[in-house]
């Protein structure tokens, strides 16, 4: 059994926006760059070409098509990370105390050398977010790229996830979640973002933007055929505006 502290002087974490994530992967992609490159042991990969691929991948989008009470069925992107939970299961379960949070700032790591693969902690995980690399037998998680956002040697605007620095939607988020002030606490509030499976008694520091009510329309704008008129008829809309401004060139 490994003890958590008692308080944190931070909450760092992401808030990430199921309304604008488009399910890119990108995030995924800059992830495993990162974190084969750098923290621990690479992320490994067997027959990546092969008829059986394996990988290990410490962020991951799933992708759900959802159909609301009262409205059409919308696709929603999922990704997935730890959550760097208050009350973290995976480290209390630890034999070793390899798994740890720190009190710093909330951070959930691994101690890869003190590791013994024994995997009670990725059992104990109610979010499926550990993953056992096969190759290096050790356990591995989300480190909120650790090795990124105090690192001097590193541009101010890349002190921050590869996740989020990537993301092309602005669907990733970072900061103290700890402070009400902070720019992701106000984001939290101003768009009601919630915990994942609350139920779990886990307190996850990260937090999820659900998706916001999509507008639908029953029958075109009654002026969308004005919009499209051809310039031949009177220079209207917008096919006019752009038949004048290519006749300039
Ligand atoms: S990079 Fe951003 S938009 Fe793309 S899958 Fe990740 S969170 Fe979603
Ligand atoms: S999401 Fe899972 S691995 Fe991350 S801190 Fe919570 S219980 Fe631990
Ligand atoms: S796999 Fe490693 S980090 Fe997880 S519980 Fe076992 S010793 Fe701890």
């Amino acid at each position: 059994m490994t003890d958590l502290p008692a308080k944190t002087d931070r909450k760092l974490g992401l808030v990430i926006d199921l309304d604008t994530c488009v399910g890119c992967h990108a995030c995924v992609v800059a992830c495993k760059g990162w974190n084969t490159e750098n923290y621990g042991t690479a992320l490994s990969d067997t027959d990546a070409y092969g008829a059986a691929p394996e990988g290990t991948f410490l962020n991951r989008v799933h992708t759900y098509e959802v159909t609301p009470p009262q409205g059409a069925p919308v696709v929603v992107h999922f990704p997935k990370s730890c959550l760097h939970c208050e009350d973290a299961p995976c480290v209390t379960v630890c034999p070793t105390g390899a798994s740890y949070k720190r009190a710093e700032d909330g951070i959930v790591l691994v101690n890869e050398e003190d590791c013994i693969g024994c995997g009670l902690c990725a059992w104990a995980c109610p979010y499926g977010a550990r993953e056992m690399d096969a190759v290096a037998g050790v356990m591995k998680k989300c480190t909120l790229c650790v090795d990124r956002i105090y690192n001097e040697n590193l541009a101010p605007e890349d002190r921050e996830p590869a996740c989020v620095r990537t993301c092309p939607a602005g669907a990733r988020h970072f900061g103290d979640l700890g402070d009400p002030d902070s720019a992701v606490s106000r984001l939290v509030a101003d768009r009601g973002g919630i915990d994942l499976m609350p139920e779990q008694g886990t307190k996850p520091v990260n937090k999820y933007l659900p998706p916001r009510r999509r507008d639908h329309l029953t029958a075109p704008p009654e002026n969308l055929a004005a919009l499209c008129e051809p310039s031949t008829q009177g220079l209207g809309g917008f096919l006019g505006w752009l038949d004048r401004t290519l006749e300039k060139l």
